[in-house]
């Protein structure tokens, strides 16, 4: 996997005053990855050391008030053509610069204030398709001791759990919101893992209660709420699901986004709302860019074959009818299944980055198909699951 980076978080003395910034965070995802190192402001000539630059009214200024608009145009774009050479999928830049700032950026007062914008090279880096993100991105979804990783299973997929060299065990009846009276259903257990994958930090749960069963929408994410409270920030849902015929095949798949049709909200029945900010959550990038464009690199460098779409959360527990399926396929959904949905709400609610994969063990609609059928598929696919996750771990 090839990511640009700007090379000042990798400590080149490239920036206006000479100097670098570097973030030990970037530099450990610089060495576990092929590397296109990128700094529009030297590619354009200007001089180092100089006065700062920052954006105002859609120029480019110097604080002694020169236009470098164009200078700044020049810089991303060979930038740009040295990015397109090594083709790369994702880009880890310096946030708040008028070149490479992700969001937000100085508001041209050289006060240190912020205004939304992008930089001159992450727009147009964005308007190629490359996941932009910044160093806080990086270091927001750097796991450790205090902040493993979550890693919710789904039907079939449990197995994961074996890959756990254990701490120590949970049993999900200790865990505050977890029904009591809850069984699992076959290929589900309820005992989680704390301890590391490859030596990475994670806590594994190998199954979860369902909508269907009966539980509530605050019941069905209690292990959401036991996750963040354990420290975590990342959080991979692994779901089984169909594949709607005509946007997606059987097979592991990547969840970019959700529409929930489960008429359910943990937010609108938990009474422990007071945990969360507001319950009017952002749900824009729910399922978060950056560990999706990972999983996607990992997945084509292992040579695993994931294709990606859209999750719809449905109650269950029956299977979809042909007009259900046929308005599913309208609605743009490549994946439907049972689960998923509320967890990724409580988590987005709890700030938590949100990986989804799925295993799509049968197409949408088809006959006969059973509860065994989705663990025989799971089966199949296991090895390229159990490889893909611990390839996107070692990357974190
Ligand atoms: S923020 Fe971007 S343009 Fe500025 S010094 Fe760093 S890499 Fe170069």
């Amino acid at each position: 996997m090839r990511v640009a980076i700007s090379a000042c978080l990798l400590g080149v003395p490239v920036r206006y005053d000479g100097g670098s910034k570097p973030v030990s965070e970037v530099m450990e995802l610089a060495g576990k990855v092929d590397v296109t190192r990128v700094c529009p402001e030297t590619a354009s000539g200007l001089p180092v050391p100089r006065p700062p630059a920052e954006q105002l009214g859609g120029r480019v200024l110097l604080a002694d008030g020169r236009d470098v608009t164009a200078e700044f145009d020049l810089g991303a774009r060979r930038c740009l053509d040295a990015v397109r050479r090594s083709p790369v999928r994702l880009a880890v830049l310096k946030a708040k610069s008028p070149s490479c700032g992700v969001g937000l950026i100085y508001d041209g007062t050289y006060s240190g204030r912020l205004v939304p914008g992008q930089g001159v090279f992450a727009r147009r880096l964005e308007e190629e398709g490359i996941c932009v993100v910044t160093e806080d991105t990086v270091k927001s979804c750097k796991p450790s001791v205090e902040h493993p990783v979550a890693i919710v299973l789904g039907s079939g997929l449990g197995h994961l759990g074996s890959l756990v060299r254990p701490v120590r065990r949970i049993d999900y009846r200790d865990i505050e919101g977890f029904p009591q009276d809850a069984r699992p259903v076959a290929g589900h257990s309820f005992e989680a893992t704390v301890g590391s994958i490859d030596g990475v930090p994670v806590v594994v749960y190998p199954g979860r209660i369902h909508l269907y069963q009966g539980y509530s929408a605050a019941e069905v994410t209690a292990l959401v709420r036991h996750a963040h409270h354990l420290g975590c920030r990342d959080v991979v849902f692994a779901c089984a699901t169909g594949a709607v015929p005509g946007q997606a095949h059987t097979g592991l798949g990547i969840l970019t986004d959700q529409i929930n049709l489960t008429g359910r909200n943990p937010l609108a029945e938990w009474e422990g709302l007071r945990d969360v900010e507001s319950p009017f959550v952002d749900m824009n990038d729910a399922y978060s860019p950056y560990l999706r464009t990972i999983a996607r690199g990992v997945a084509d460098d292992l040579g695993i074959a994931v294709e990606e779409g859209v999750y719809a959360g449905v109650l269950g527990p029956c299977f979809e009818t042909p007009a259900e399926v046929a308005a599913l396929s309208t609605l743009g959904v490549s994946y439907v299944g049972m689960s998923t949905v509320c967890e990724v709400v409580m988590a987005r609610a709890l700030g938590m980055n949100v990986l989804g994969l799925t295993l799509a063990a049968n197409e949408s609609g088809a006959p006969a198909v059973s509860h065994e059928t989705v663990l025989a598929e799971a089966e199949k696919h296991a090895e390229d699951f159990e490889a893909l996750v611990r390839g996107v771990l070692r990357l974190l």
